[in-house]
């Protein structure tokens, strides 16, 4: 149990709108429920913006551009490295309100914290690495001048499985390279980004620079700002299918935009692998964010003369996992987002026993207020189970076989996302292969876990476009001018 009281972490919030650097309620002082997972009760209500409230949110943004695009780099990563600090001093509440309004266990949503705290860390240090250039006209009359500048005021829109690390993976790099931006969390996960917002302007980021929008109108908010003009930039993290529409109305102002969206990734063992190593791959892997991220082992494909050993030693360790409302102590299983959720998990396991797969362990919900569904491990698996070409986004593990490293590859690109893969073998040669076959954006070689601040992460095919983090995650946010030099 936390010595922090939870009614107190979720009063210390702000509950309105962030907005030119003052909070305010919605127009029409209109509001709604945030729910905790776990047992369905009301934690607070959260203002409720409108498409006008959108707007004004936007040209607070607008109206800060320049002078924060002047602000010396230098500042600017101070401020995200205050930020840093000040995150980790409150990791246990930020911890414990995340796990209030999402559900992950309480260690894995400090842990979140840590994660999301360091990539203001890591872009406090890039802030002040913009580079440029200066060269030689190949024909020697003339020179070229390279800089980067901000793109502009952003629109950035985060997930809620996730609730402080989508936002500081977009917000670090931005106020790195000097741009304003709205942002608007998941309507289900509105409090850690509120509770951001505190702390960035108390880290001394100037008004306007971040604004916050909470609203059950995600569409309806955010459509209007996209298809103003003045923003110039939209950072999306969320689903393929929202992906795809935003994209759609970005085109109108052929606004940039980075795109971090679904997966599916598949789990691969080979006859050669280290099979304790894999089953805890598997676990991080698959149970990480209750099977919730975007980034979860979605298919196990398993060479068949290993396939039994791993299914049994996998379904030993899920049987084991204690299940419950993550703020209490050793819980490793916290509940769902919503009853949706466990309908379509359910919908998806059900799926898949009726085409043949066997139920190892798990396969159902469990009783009680809260949106519980058990850790799962089938086997068998058909390839036209539709767990196999659509996200579970929960604890269930599919485990299918396979007999050469060709089928494999095959099943593993058989799908529309390319965001992550992992691979299980000690065979050098055939691990480079095969990492390099994959059709992804990542690869997870002999390890569950890729997201690291200081690495580029992201997706090919519908899983996305553009990356985050590492030293690229600023060029994000940077357009590159060329200057033509006469008269050298
Ligand atoms: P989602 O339904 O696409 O929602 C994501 C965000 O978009 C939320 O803030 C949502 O607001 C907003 N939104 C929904 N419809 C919108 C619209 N028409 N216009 C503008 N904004 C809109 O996804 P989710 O269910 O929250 O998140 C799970 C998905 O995110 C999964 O597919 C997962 O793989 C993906 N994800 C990807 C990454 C990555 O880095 N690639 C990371 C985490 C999650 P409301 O929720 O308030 O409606």
């Amino acid at each position: 149990m936390s010595t922090v009281s939870e009614a107190d972490v979720v009063s210390a919030v702000n509950k309105e709108l962030f907005i030119g650097g003052k909070w305010a309620p919605a127009a029409g002082n209109a509001t709604f429920d945030v729910h905790d997972p776990a047992t369905g009760e009301v934690l607070c209500a959260v203002a409720d913006a409108s498409p006008q409230d959108g707007i004004a949110a936007l040209e607070a943004a607008t109206a800060a551009q320049a002078d924060w695009a002047a602000h010396p780099p230098r500042e600017r990563g101070e401020i995200l490295r205050r930020a840093y600090e000040k995150l980790m001093e409150r990791q246990d509440e930020l911890g414990l309100l995340m796990t209030l309004e999402m559900g992950k266990p309480l260690a894995e949503a400090k842990g979140e914290i840590a994660y999301a705290a360091e990539f203001f860390r890591w872009f406090a240090e890039e802030a002040v690495r913009i580079d440029g250039g200066y060269a030689v006209a190949p024909n020697g009359s003339g020179r070229f001048l390279v800089t980067n500048q901000p793109v502009g005021p952003s629109l950035l829109i985060t997930p809620w499985n996730f609730p402080m690390a989508m936002g500081t993976r977009k917000i670090g790099p931005a106020v790195a390279a000097g741009c304003t931006m709205v942002i608007k969390p998941a309507a289900q996960t509105p409090l850690s980004m509120l509770a951001l917002a505190g702390i960035l302007a108390e880290a001394g980021l100037p008004d306007g620079v971040l604004n916050v929008v909470t609203t059950t109108q995600a569409g309806g908010v955010m459509e209007p700002m996209i298809r103003d003009g003045r923003a110039r930039k939209l950072s999306f993290t969320g689903s393929t299918g929202v992906g795809r529409k935003l994209l759609e109305q970005c085109a109108g102002t052929v606004m940039r935009t980075s795109m971090e969206l679904g997966g599916n990734a598949p789990f691969l063992v080979f006859e050669d692998a280290d099979l304790d190593a894999a089953v805890d791959g598997a676990m991080q892997a698959k149970m990480r964010n209750i099977g919730e991220a975007c980034t979860a082992a979605n298919r196990f494909y398993v060479h068949s003369s290993v396939a039994d050993e791993f299914s049994r030693k996998l379904t030993e360790r899920m049987e084991g996992l204690p299940i419950g409302r993550g703020t209490e102590d050793g819980v490793v299983v916290g509940p769902l987002i919503d009853t949706a959720a466990i309908d379509k998990v359910s919908e998806l396991v059900a799926d898949a026993a009726q085409r043949g797969a066997t139920v190892l362990t798990g396969g159902g919900t469990v009783d009680g207020p809260g949106n519980f569904y058990q850790p799962t491990v089938l086997t068998g698996v058909p390839r036209e189970a539709r767990m196999t070409s659509e996200e579970i986004f929960g604890p269930v593990a599919p485990i299918s076989t396979f007999e050469t490293e060709d089928e494999a590859i095959a099943a593993t690109n058989d799908t529309e996302y390319g965001l992550v893969g992992y691979v299980y073998t000690q065979n050098l040669t055939r691990a480079l292969r095969v990492s390099e076959r994959m059709e992804t954006g990542m690869v997870g070689l002999n390890q569950g876990v890729v997201s690291n601040p200081a690495a580029p992460f992201g997706g090919v095919k519908q899983s996305g476009l553009g990356r985050e983090g590492g030293t690229v995650g600023i060029d994000e946010f940077l357009e590159t001018k060329y200057i033509a030099v006469g008269g050298l």
